[in-house]
């Protein structure tokens, strides 16, 4: 079965974008992978096929129609049985877990809005799952929805190179969490830097256990909460 994944959006020839690119763009052309749009204009009411109205209530901007939501929605759910992600700033912090979940389905339904949101109604009546990229608010959902398309993409089996590529880095389960430690390539001297030696030198056992050292300092120095996180996971494993 081949990951597909569905976006429905007013601005479809944003797709597949930079995911048309390298990797993805490979996948995609050789079909381990499929794109399609949908086009929230075509459930659109009236002459100009308004999906957008003014805020009940008053306020700024725009808010998606709760029936032209759930009309483009339920046109694609009917052809695609898949998880319904609606990008959203007030949504479940999207992570590297639910990238790794979310690989190994069969594809995705993306809704991408503009404007102030989508009707709250639209919300209680499907249950989209709500996933934010950060604390910070886009304009709209496309980039969301390609970042995290991108992020489960590489994940998906087939799509990269070589499986363990995708597995033993930053924040994945492999790496317990952790943040990645450095790497270094050719020339071996740079700018007056060398490679240190214990990378080079191939003892494996001894390069394994610096990366190891070097990625639990890195994670401890700048990203405390993980850190912390992994401590708590190391103790109960113990226990
Ligand atoms: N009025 C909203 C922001 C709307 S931004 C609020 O204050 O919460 C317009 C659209 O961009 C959103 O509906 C969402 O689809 C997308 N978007 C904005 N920021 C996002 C984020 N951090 N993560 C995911 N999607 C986001």
């Amino acid at each position: 079965m081949r990951f597909a994944a569905h976006i429905i959006t007013a601005y479809p020839h944003m797709f597949p974008g930079p995911l048309g690119e390298s990797l993805s763009g490979r996948a995609l052309a050789d079909g381990l992978w499929q794109l399609q749009t949908h086009d929230l204009r075509n459930f659109g009411h009236g002459k100009h096929q308004n999906i957008d109205d003014t805020p009940a209530g008053g306020g700024a901007g725009m808010v998606l129609r709760a029936d032209v939501a759930a009309a483009a929605l339920d046109s694609v759910t009917a052809i695609a049985d898949l998880p319904v992600i609606l990008p959203s700033p007030r949504g479940v912090p999207f992570s590297q877990k639910m990238a790794q979940d979310w690989a190994q389905t069969d594809g995705l339904i993306f809704l991408c809005n503009r404007f102030e949101g989508v009707d709250e109604r639209f919300i209680a009546a499907r249950q989209p799952l709500e996933v934010s990229l950060g604390d910070y608010v886009l304009a709209g959902g496309e980039l969301a929805a390609m970042v995290m398309l991108e992020a489960v993409l590489r994940l998906v089996p087939g799509i990269m190179g070589k499986a363990e590529s995708g597995m033993d880095e930053s924040f994945s389960l492999a790496n317990d969490g952790l943040l990645e430690y450095p790497h270094y390539t050719r020339p071996q001297e740079w700018e007056g830097r060398a490679i240190p030696d214990i990378v080079t030198g191939g003892d494996h056992e001894k390069l394994a256990a610096w990366r190891r050292a070097e990625a639990e300092a890195l994670t401890q120095k700048r990203r405390p909460d993980l850190w912390a996180e992994h401590r708590a996971k190391s103790e109960d494993e113990k226990n």
